[in-house]
């Protein structure tokens, strides 16, 4: 079964406080998709312009991304830069190029509509619903989204919700669209606008998944060395959905969720090990399976008796 994942596609320039690369291929739905491609097919709809690097397109057909509906337009890539402090966790956005994206319409071509399970990366909520439009045959629908369409969006973002049936955020987006300080409470109140399941990423930290009276804290691997966090939540976002894909069909329980949000949370914490999806580029199967076991261990309790 495979994975629809519509999103940004970006040439991003990132600082860290050791150091800075530009140019590097980012984007929601470049995270996302070879993240999900980890696990099932990957139907991938976004748009490039045309300084948009052709090895970067090579990259996603060797993780075997479907690309009918990556749209090539006229004029340049869409660009984002942004600067992390030291605690490599606090960001700030340093300048935002819309380019072609500044017009992107998510159509998508025949034959994705009737993708089972949809990623919404993060992109505008309004181009969100209209992806939704054209879905025929939904099964589970996750959303992602960020603290800019809460400020800018916050309508249409309220009108997505009741249409998907998970939404991914972060600590502080959470707080911000609830105006709650408990997360427990944000996860409720976000619940309780149409997402049966929510997930709040809390970084570092880790990230806890919502149910109907079911709740699952993931905890995060122990990295020594991180060098760019950019993109964690959409590799986690598409670890998730390219997991719960490879499930095959029927009703998505609380527990195929729970071991989704882990493998999700194991591919995040491998791309932040370089910068771009350099580590993602040179993931094994082995190294997955081998983090996923050490997740496992670390939540185990019958050990301490
Ligand atoms: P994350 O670190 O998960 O927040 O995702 C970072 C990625 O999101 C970068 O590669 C950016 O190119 C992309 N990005 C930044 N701002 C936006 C935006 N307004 N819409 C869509 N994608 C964005």
């Amino acid at each position: 079964m495979s994975v629809l994942v519509v999103g940004s596609i970006a040439l991003d320039t990132v600082k860290t406080p050791l150091e800075e690369h530009a140019d590097l291929l980012g984007g929601s739905a470049s995270y996302a998709a070879v993240g999900a491609s980890f696990f099932s097919p990957v139907n991938m709809v976004g748009v490039v312009g045309d300084d948009f690097p052709t090895a970067h397109v090579d990259y996603f057909r060797s993780r075997k991304i479907d690309l009918t509906g990556l749209q090539v337009a006229t004029g340049k890539t869409f660009r984002w830069s942004g600067e992390y402090m030291w605690d490599l966790n606090t960001r700030e956005t340093r300048s935002v190029e819309l380019n072609v994206f500044e017009h992107f319409t998510p159509t998508l071509p025949a034959g994705y509509a009737e993708t089972q399970i949809v990623l919404l990366a993060n992109i505008a909520p309004s181009l969100q619903s209209h992806v939704l439009d054209q879905i025929t045959q939904p099964r589970f629908i996750i959303a992602d989204t960020m603290d800019l369409w809460i400020n800018i969006a916050n309508d249409d973002l309220r009108a997505l919700l009741p249409r998907v049936d998970m939404l991914i955020l972060n600590d502080g987006e959470a707080r911000q669209f609830t105006s709650e300080t408990s997360l427990i409470k944000a996860g409720a109140k976000i619940r309780a606008l149409g997402p049966r399941f929510v997930a709040i990423k809390k970084g570092e930290h880790g990230c806890l998944l919502f149910g109907e009276n079911e709740f699952f804290s993931c905890g995060a691997y122990p990295l020594e060395d991180i060098h760019d966090p950019t993109g964690a939540g959409d590799t986690f976002a598409g670890g998730l959905a390219g997991h719960l894909a490879a499930q095959g069909g029927g009703e998505i329980s609380f527990s195929q969720l729970r071991k989704a949000v882990v493998f999700g949370s194991v591919l995040a914490s491998f791309n932040v090990e370089a910068f771009s999806l350099e580590r993602l580029r040179t993931l094994t199967a082995e190294e997955i399976a081998k983090r996923y076991k050490s997740f496992q261990l670390m939540s185990e309790f019958e050990a301490l008796g």
